[in-house]
């Protein structure tokens, strides 16, 4: 009887004593947070061109605290702090990191590996592959539509900082009815199916337990799938993204997607005329792809003519993008090549930029597109995608002025991402 007591007294001791532990160990390691010295960066006399759209500003300054823009504006304005590291850029242009705003990082480069891939070689090659995209200044990716868990591990391992690459934002696997776009041929692992109302609103719910960045629907679906989708990510404050692609019906899926209050359409592909307007009234974004288009609609030339209609579509997106931006619908530079087309990485990037000013849009916009709306796309414009105080220090000093020749944006000369300059060899 006696000892029982004393049994519980000790481990109240001991739970006093670890409570101490933590109470004091706690606080210290938070002061030895605070008392890391500040390094500071400053790069001078670039012309900048901050990604919101305001005309270049010739010799800037941008003050770097660790990972975040502390201060940019005019030379003579802007306050380098001592003992900065300075780089003089003079006669060079900064520009924001560039983001990809549609690929799909954790899928194979063969189409037949669709059907044996695993998550182990789907990861290494994630990891080179962005790589290769930062190298030319792809600080930010868009991953709609990943295989299994690799999406969330990149994001997970890119946040610990187990390698080196572009800052992946991910959908995780896409979600599409039973059969749908993603499914052909039996392919593993890069869509959930779902069918009815409540098993969409199931798989939106299973997205954001998993970590998913937004939510990506691909067709077909119902109108009242995608309408619960598209319910259910804004209850829980996700951006939600769909597919465009052909099908039976293929002019009421967008139309519905657009009436559901969708925040983004993929691809400039399929897109009924009248849905245009309402998708600049609603202030729905659009990813074209414009040149994974241009180059499927080549490759299908060569089919024969039962896929005419086929590269009909694929070409058409040109006219869609000069109505979409005519309507003042914001576009984001996204590549989206799968399979094969993947050995067209990481240059294929600029390509997309290059047909947007081929199109119409000015260096200036098409910059603007790479950059601000591509961040706002990836739900992520409260840090990444312009050079203003506060946000994320992604930018890339280029030798030539893309303003002049956009194809200046392939002469990335230093790339920095959170702060941290990147060894480019
Ligand atoms: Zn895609």
């Amino acid at each position: 009887m006696g000892k029982k007591p004393n049994k519980g007294c000790r481990l109240i001791l001991l739970f006093f004593l670890l409570s101490l532990i933590l109470f004091w160990s706690q606080p210290r390691v938070e002061a030895q947070e605070r008392e890391k010295p500040v390094k500071y960066l400053a790069i001078t006399g670039a012309r900048l061109i901050d990604g919101t759209g305001h005309a270049p500003l010739e010799k800037a300054v941008i003050v770097i605290a660790n990972d975040r823009i502390a201060n940019c504006g005019p030379q003579g304005q802007v306050e380098i702090p001592k003992g900065a590291e300075i780089i003089d850029v003079k006669g060079k242009t900064v520009i924001p990191g560039l983001i990809d705003a549609h690929l799909h990082f954790t899928y194979p480069p063969k189409e037949e590996e669709f059907f044996f891939i695993n998550e182990a070689i789907s990861a290494f090659r994630a990891a080179n592959f962005l790589h290769q995209m930062l190298l030319i200044g792809v600080t930010t990716v868009r991953d709609v539509s990943s295989f299994s868990r690799v999406g969330y591990e990149a994001k997970k391992a890119f946040n610990l900082g187990l390698f080196e690459g572009s800052r992946p934002i991910v959908t995780g696997p896409g979600i599409t009815c039973t059969g749908g776009h993603g499914t052909e041929g039996y392919r593993l692992g890069i869509v959930e199916e779902a069918d009815g109302a409540a098993g969409f609103r199931r798989a939106v719910r299973q997205r954001v337990k998993e970590g998913a960045d937004l939510v990506k629907i691909l067709p077909p679906y119902s109108r009242e799938e995608i309408l619960a989708a598209v319910e259910e990510a804004h209850f829980h404050e996700k951006f939600i993204t769909v597919h465009s692609g052909v099908y039976k019906a293929q002019y009421d899926f967008v139309r519905w997607a657009v009436e559901a209050g969708a925040d983004c359409i993929e691809h400039a592909y399929a897109l009924p005329e009248d849905v245009i307007p309402q998708m600049a009234a609603k202030k729905i974004y659009c990813v074209p792809t414009l040149s994974i288009l241009i180059k499927l609609g080549n490759q299908y030339k060569e089919k024969g003519t039962e896929w005419e209609w086929k590269v009909k579509k694929y070409f058409e997106c040109q006219e869609l993008f000069r109505q979409l931006r005519a309507a003042g619908v914001r576009m984001a530079v996204g590549t989206d090549a799968v399979g094969e087309n993947m050995a067209s990485y990481p240059h294929f990037y600029f390509e997309e930029v290059e047909n947007f000013v081929a199109l119409g849009a000015s260096p200036l916009e098409a910059i603007v597109a790479a950059t601000r709306i591509s961040a706002e796309v990836c739900a992520a414009s409260d840090r990444l995608g312009t050079i203003e105080k506060g946000k994320i220090a992604d930018l890339v000093v280029l030798a030539g002025d893309p303003l002049k020749d956009i194809k200046q944006l392939r002469t990335a000369e230093i790339i920095i991402q959170a702060g941290r300059l990147i060894p480019l060899k």
